[in-house]
Protein backbone atom coordinates (compact mmCIF):
# COMPACT_ATOMS: atom_id res chain seq x y z
CA UNK A 1 0.00 0.00 0.00
CA UNK A 2 1.14 3.62 -1.32
CA UNK A 3 1.40 5.61 2.32
CA UNK A 4 0.09 9.48 2.01
CA UNK A 5 3.10 12.06 2.17
CA UNK A 6 2.70 12.87 5.99
CA UNK A 7 2.66 8.77 6.98
CA UNK A 8 5.34 7.98 5.56
CA UNK A 9 7.46 11.08 7.06
CA UNK A 10 6.12 9.95 10.34
CA UNK A 11 7.47 6.05 9.39
CA UNK A 12 10.93 7.63 8.70
CA UNK A 13 11.21 10.06 11.63
CA UNK A 14 10.03 6.74 13.63
CA UNK A 15 12.97 4.53 11.98
CA UNK A 16 15.82 7.87 12.48
CA UNK A 17 14.40 8.10 16.27
CA UNK A 18 15.31 4.27 16.46
CA UNK A 19 18.30 4.14 14.97
CA UNK A 20 19.78 7.10 16.88
CA UNK A 21 19.42 5.18 20.03
CA UNK A 22 21.24 1.80 18.72
CA UNK A 23 24.80 1.94 20.40
CA UNK A 24 26.92 2.76 17.84
CA UNK A 25 30.24 0.82 17.11
CA UNK A 26 32.19 1.44 19.74
CA UNK A 27 36.30 1.70 18.31
CA UNK A 28 38.81 1.69 21.30
CA UNK A 29 41.65 3.86 20.77
CA UNK A 30 44.99 1.47 21.89
CA UNK A 31 46.41 3.92 24.38
CA UNK A 32 49.97 5.47 23.36
CA UNK A 33 53.19 4.45 25.42
CA UNK A 34 54.07 6.78 27.79
CA UNK A 35 57.46 7.65 25.28
CA UNK A 36 55.47 7.67 22.54
CA UNK A 37 54.81 5.97 19.02
CA UNK A 38 58.22 5.34 16.57
CA UNK A 39 57.89 4.93 12.89
CA UNK A 40 60.46 3.71 10.75
CA UNK A 41 60.21 4.67 7.00
CA UNK A 42 62.66 3.42 4.08
CA UNK A 43 63.66 5.42 1.54
CA UNK A 44 62.22 8.39 3.48
CA UNK A 45 64.18 11.39 2.14
CA UNK A 46 62.39 12.17 -0.58
CA UNK A 47 59.01 11.62 -2.67
CA UNK A 48 56.43 9.60 -1.01
CA UNK A 49 58.77 7.97 2.22
CA UNK A 50 59.40 12.26 3.01
CA UNK A 51 55.46 12.86 2.83
CA UNK A 52 55.21 9.89 5.28
CA UNK A 53 57.93 10.42 7.78
CA UNK A 54 56.53 14.32 7.88
CA UNK A 55 53.41 13.12 8.51
CA UNK A 56 53.95 10.64 10.40
CA UNK A 57 56.05 14.06 12.89
CA UNK A 58 52.94 16.24 12.71
CA UNK A 59 51.00 13.60 14.55
CA UNK A 60 53.48 13.24 17.30
CA UNK A 61 55.17 10.20 16.12
CA UNK A 62 58.56 9.83 15.95
CA UNK A 63 60.70 9.00 13.07
CA UNK A 64 63.39 6.80 11.73
CA UNK A 65 64.24 6.82 7.84
CA UNK A 66 67.14 5.70 5.82
CA UNK A 67 68.13 6.50 2.37
CA UNK A 68 70.44 4.85 -0.20
CA UNK A 69 72.97 7.90 -0.57
CA UNK A 70 73.11 7.71 -3.71
CA UNK A 71 74.98 11.15 -4.70
CA UNK A 72 74.69 14.47 -4.25
CA UNK A 73 71.22 15.10 -5.14
CA UNK A 74 70.28 12.34 -2.69
CA UNK A 75 72.11 13.44 0.22
CA UNK A 76 70.43 16.77 -0.18
CA UNK A 77 67.28 15.62 -0.01
CA UNK A 78 67.80 13.73 3.03
CA UNK A 79 68.94 16.64 4.57
CA UNK A 80 65.82 18.53 3.64
CA UNK A 81 63.85 16.11 4.65
CA UNK A 82 65.84 16.45 8.34
CA UNK A 83 65.25 20.43 8.34
CA UNK A 84 61.34 19.31 7.51
CA UNK A 85 61.12 17.29 10.49
CA UNK A 86 63.71 19.41 13.10
CA UNK A 87 60.24 21.74 13.12
CA UNK A 88 57.96 19.35 14.71
CA UNK A 89 59.94 18.88 17.37
CA UNK A 90 59.51 14.61 17.85
CA UNK A 91 62.56 12.28 17.83
CA UNK A 92 64.47 11.96 14.61
CA UNK A 93 66.83 9.25 13.34
CA UNK A 94 68.09 8.98 9.60
CA UNK A 95 70.89 8.08 8.12
CA UNK A 96 72.04 6.53 4.86
CA UNK A 97 71.51 2.40 4.81
CA UNK A 98 70.95 0.30 1.61
CA UNK A 99 68.41 -1.90 2.38
CA UNK A 100 69.38 -4.62 -0.51
CA UNK A 101 72.12 -5.76 2.17
CA UNK A 102 70.54 -7.63 4.72
CA UNK A 103 73.21 -6.71 7.67
CA UNK A 104 72.97 -2.95 6.53
CA UNK A 105 69.06 -3.04 6.65
CA UNK A 106 68.80 -5.50 9.69
CA UNK A 107 71.02 -3.13 12.00
CA UNK A 108 69.41 0.15 10.40
CA UNK A 109 66.22 -0.82 11.93
CA UNK A 110 68.15 -2.50 15.45
CA UNK A 111 69.89 1.77 15.45
CA UNK A 112 66.66 3.36 15.01
CA UNK A 113 64.87 0.94 17.69
CA UNK A 114 67.88 1.86 19.77
CA UNK A 115 67.62 5.33 19.66
CA UNK A 116 64.17 6.04 19.97
CA UNK A 117 63.11 4.06 22.01
CA UNK A 118 60.98 1.66 20.62
CA UNK A 119 59.30 0.61 17.22
CA UNK A 120 56.03 0.50 16.32
CA UNK A 121 55.35 1.07 12.64
CA UNK A 122 57.62 -0.10 9.65
CA UNK A 123 57.02 1.47 6.32
CA UNK A 124 58.65 -0.50 3.65
CA UNK A 125 58.73 1.86 1.08
CA UNK A 126 62.34 2.53 -0.38
CA UNK A 127 62.04 1.79 -4.38
CA UNK A 128 63.36 1.61 -7.47
CA UNK A 129 62.65 1.37 -11.52
CA UNK A 130 64.80 0.35 -14.37
CA UNK A 131 62.42 -0.08 -16.94
CA UNK A 132 63.30 -1.83 -20.72
CA UNK A 133 61.37 -4.24 -22.92
CA UNK A 134 62.16 -7.38 -21.19
CA UNK A 135 63.98 -8.91 -24.25
CA UNK A 136 66.98 -6.03 -23.64
CA UNK A 137 66.82 -6.09 -19.59
CA UNK A 138 70.42 -6.76 -18.35
CA UNK A 139 70.58 -9.01 -15.34
CA UNK A 140 71.59 -5.72 -13.68
CA UNK A 141 68.59 -3.96 -14.33
CA UNK A 142 66.72 -7.14 -13.13
CA UNK A 143 68.09 -7.44 -9.78
CA UNK A 144 68.78 -4.39 -8.48
CA UNK A 145 64.99 -4.08 -8.76
CA UNK A 146 63.86 -6.86 -6.91
CA UNK A 147 66.92 -7.13 -4.70
CA UNK A 148 65.70 -2.97 -3.40
CA UNK A 149 61.68 -3.38 -4.00
CA UNK A 150 61.04 -7.23 -2.90
CA UNK A 151 64.42 -8.39 -0.90
CA UNK A 152 64.77 -5.01 0.73
CA UNK A 153 60.84 -5.23 2.26
CA UNK A 154 61.83 -8.67 3.75
CA UNK A 155 65.12 -7.71 5.14
CA UNK A 156 63.39 -5.16 7.07
CA UNK A 157 60.42 -6.46 8.27
CA UNK A 158 62.42 -9.67 9.38
CA UNK A 159 64.31 -7.62 11.69
CA UNK A 160 61.07 -6.00 12.60
CA UNK A 161 59.15 -8.35 13.21
CA UNK A 162 61.19 -10.42 16.83
CA UNK A 163 60.46 -6.51 17.99
CA UNK A 164 56.98 -6.64 16.75
CA UNK A 165 56.17 -9.95 17.96
CA UNK A 166 57.66 -9.97 21.93
CA UNK A 167 55.60 -6.26 22.17
CA UNK A 168 52.59 -8.04 20.53
CA UNK A 169 51.74 -4.76 18.69
CA UNK A 170 52.87 -3.42 15.52
CA UNK A 171 51.81 -1.70 12.04
CA UNK A 172 53.67 -2.78 8.84
CA UNK A 173 53.20 -0.94 4.84
CA UNK A 174 54.43 -1.90 2.21
CA UNK A 175 54.35 0.11 -1.05
CA UNK A 176 53.31 -1.76 -3.93
CA UNK A 177 51.86 -0.02 -6.70
CA UNK A 178 49.40 0.09 -9.42
CA UNK A 179 51.58 -1.98 -11.23
CA UNK A 180 51.73 -4.89 -8.92
CA UNK A 181 47.85 -5.49 -10.46
CA UNK A 182 48.38 -4.90 -13.61
CA UNK A 183 51.21 -3.97 -15.82
CA UNK A 184 52.70 -1.87 -18.82
CA UNK A 185 55.20 -2.10 -21.25
CA UNK A 186 59.02 -2.03 -20.47
CA UNK A 187 58.03 -3.10 -16.37
CA UNK A 188 58.78 -7.06 -16.25
CA UNK A 189 61.37 -6.31 -13.35
CA UNK A 190 59.09 -3.61 -11.50
CA UNK A 191 55.79 -5.50 -11.64
CA UNK A 192 57.27 -8.61 -10.86
CA UNK A 193 58.35 -6.89 -7.37
CA UNK A 194 55.39 -4.77 -6.84
CA UNK A 195 53.26 -8.06 -7.19
CA UNK A 196 55.57 -9.92 -4.85
CA UNK A 197 55.41 -7.41 -2.55
CA UNK A 198 51.38 -8.42 -2.19
CA UNK A 199 52.31 -12.32 -1.97
CA UNK A 200 54.36 -10.81 0.52
CA UNK A 201 51.64 -8.88 2.66
CA UNK A 202 49.72 -11.57 2.73
CA UNK A 203 51.92 -13.73 4.34
CA UNK A 204 53.20 -11.62 6.84
CA UNK A 205 49.72 -10.38 7.44
CA UNK A 206 49.06 -14.66 8.13
CA UNK A 207 51.92 -15.48 10.48
CA UNK A 208 52.20 -11.73 12.35
CA UNK A 209 48.44 -11.52 12.81
CA UNK A 210 48.10 -13.54 15.90
CA UNK A 211 50.84 -11.46 17.78
CA UNK A 212 48.20 -8.41 17.18
CA UNK A 213 50.74 -7.37 14.06
CA UNK A 214 48.60 -5.90 11.28
CA UNK A 215 50.57 -5.73 7.46
CA UNK A 216 48.85 -3.97 4.57
CA UNK A 217 49.90 -2.50 1.13
CA UNK A 218 49.51 0.87 -0.79
CA UNK A 219 48.97 0.74 -4.33
CA UNK A 220 49.16 4.19 -5.23
CA UNK A 221 48.58 5.06 -9.25
CA UNK A 222 51.22 8.00 -10.75
CA UNK A 223 52.37 10.11 -7.82
CA UNK A 224 53.85 13.08 -8.90
CA UNK A 225 57.53 12.35 -7.33
CA UNK A 226 61.15 13.21 -8.67
CA UNK A 227 61.47 9.43 -9.49
CA UNK A 228 58.53 10.29 -11.64
CA UNK A 229 58.68 13.34 -13.33
CA UNK A 230 62.58 12.63 -13.72
CA UNK A 231 61.18 8.55 -15.34
CA UNK A 232 58.04 8.86 -16.92
CA UNK A 233 58.06 10.47 -20.39
CA UNK A 234 55.17 13.03 -20.09
CA UNK A 235 53.05 11.22 -23.04
CA UNK A 236 52.83 8.42 -20.67
CA UNK A 237 51.71 10.81 -17.65
CA UNK A 238 49.21 12.16 -19.54
CA UNK A 239 47.39 8.87 -20.60
CA UNK A 240 47.81 8.11 -16.79
CA UNK A 241 45.53 11.35 -16.06
CA UNK A 242 42.96 10.53 -18.45
CA UNK A 243 42.89 6.93 -17.44
CA UNK A 244 42.49 8.39 -13.83
CA UNK A 245 38.56 8.85 -12.97
CA UNK A 246 39.31 11.73 -10.69
CA UNK A 247 41.46 13.27 -14.17
CA UNK A 248 44.62 13.96 -11.97
CA UNK A 249 48.12 12.58 -10.84
CA UNK A 250 48.26 11.52 -7.40
CA UNK A 251 50.62 13.69 -4.73
CA UNK A 252 52.80 12.05 -2.24
CA UNK A 253 50.56 13.38 0.61
CA UNK A 254 47.24 11.66 -0.68
CA UNK A 255 49.52 8.27 -0.46
CA UNK A 256 51.02 9.10 3.56
CA UNK A 257 47.37 9.56 4.29
CA UNK A 258 46.38 5.93 3.57
CA UNK A 259 49.71 4.99 5.19
CA UNK A 260 48.83 7.04 8.37
CA UNK A 261 45.22 5.37 8.78
CA UNK A 262 46.72 1.74 8.28
CA UNK A 263 49.00 2.70 11.25
CA UNK A 264 46.05 4.27 13.09
CA UNK A 265 43.17 1.85 15.64
CA UNK A 266 40.54 3.17 13.42
CA UNK A 267 42.22 0.79 11.00
CA UNK A 268 42.57 -2.23 13.64
CA UNK A 269 40.78 -4.68 11.98
CA UNK A 270 42.18 -4.65 8.50
CA UNK A 271 45.43 -6.56 7.58
CA UNK A 272 46.32 -8.35 4.28
CA UNK A 273 44.66 -5.89 2.55
CA UNK A 274 45.75 -4.43 -0.74
CA UNK A 275 44.53 -0.24 -1.14
CA UNK A 276 44.40 1.05 -4.04
CA UNK A 277 45.63 4.89 -4.15
CA UNK A 278 44.96 5.65 -7.35
CA UNK A 279 42.21 7.87 -8.53
CA UNK A 280 40.80 5.24 -9.73
CA UNK A 281 43.55 4.49 -12.32
CA UNK A 282 42.52 0.37 -11.74
CA UNK A 283 38.86 0.98 -12.09
P1 LIG B 1 61.73 8.51 -4.81
O1 LIG B 1 62.72 8.21 -5.86
O2 LIG B 1 61.24 9.91 -4.64
O3 LIG B 1 62.29 7.99 -3.40
C1 LIG B 1 62.84 6.71 -3.29
C2 LIG B 1 63.47 6.58 -1.92
O4 LIG B 1 64.00 5.25 -1.80
C3 LIG B 1 64.66 7.54 -1.73
O5 LIG B 1 64.74 7.90 -0.37
C4 LIG B 1 65.85 6.65 -2.07
O6 LIG B 1 67.09 7.08 -1.48
C5 LIG B 1 65.39 5.35 -1.44
N1 LIG B 1 66.13 4.20 -1.91
C6 LIG B 1 66.31 3.77 -3.19
N2 LIG B 1 67.08 2.66 -3.19
C7 LIG B 1 67.36 2.38 -1.90
C8 LIG B 1 68.14 1.38 -1.25
N3 LIG B 1 68.75 0.40 -1.93
N4 LIG B 1 68.25 1.42 0.10
C9 LIG B 1 67.64 2.40 0.81
N5 LIG B 1 66.90 3.37 0.27
C10 LIG B 1 66.77 3.36 -1.08
O7 LIG B 1 60.51 7.49 -5.08
P2 LIG B 1 58.92 7.60 -4.91
O8 LIG B 1 58.56 8.41 -3.73
O9 LIG B 1 58.35 7.91 -6.22
O10 LIG B 1 58.57 6.06 -4.61
C11 LIG B 1 58.50 5.53 -3.31
C12 LIG B 1 57.86 4.16 -3.37
O11 LIG B 1 56.57 4.27 -3.94
C13 LIG B 1 58.62 3.17 -4.24
O12 LIG B 1 58.55 1.88 -3.67
C14 LIG B 1 57.84 3.21 -5.55
O13 LIG B 1 57.98 2.03 -6.27
C15 LIG B 1 56.44 3.38 -5.03
N6 LIG B 1 55.50 3.93 -5.99
C16 LIG B 1 55.71 5.17 -6.55
C17 LIG B 1 54.81 5.67 -7.47
C18 LIG B 1 55.00 7.01 -8.10
O14 LIG B 1 54.22 7.30 -9.02
N7 LIG B 1 55.94 7.81 -7.70
C19 LIG B 1 53.62 4.90 -7.88
C20 LIG B 1 53.49 3.63 -7.21
C21 LIG B 1 54.40 3.18 -6.30
P3 LIG B 1 68.16 7.91 -2.41
O15 LIG B 1 67.44 9.17 -2.85
O16 LIG B 1 69.29 8.16 -1.49
O17 LIG B 1 68.50 7.02 -3.57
Amino acid sequence: MVKAPGEAGEAVEELLSRVGTEPGPAVALEPEPPDGRVAVVTGGSSGIGRATVVAFARSGTHVAFNHLDAGKESRRAAEETREMLRETGVGVFARAADVRDPKEASAFIAEARDRLGGLHVLVNNAGIGRDRALWRMTDDEWRSVIDTNLSGAFYCTRAAAPYLRDQEFGKIVNVSSVHGLSSEFGLANYCSTKAGLIGFTRSAALELGPSNVNVNAVAPGYIRTTELTDRVPAEMLDRARERSVLGRLGDPQDVASVILFLCSEASRHITGAVIPVDGGYLI
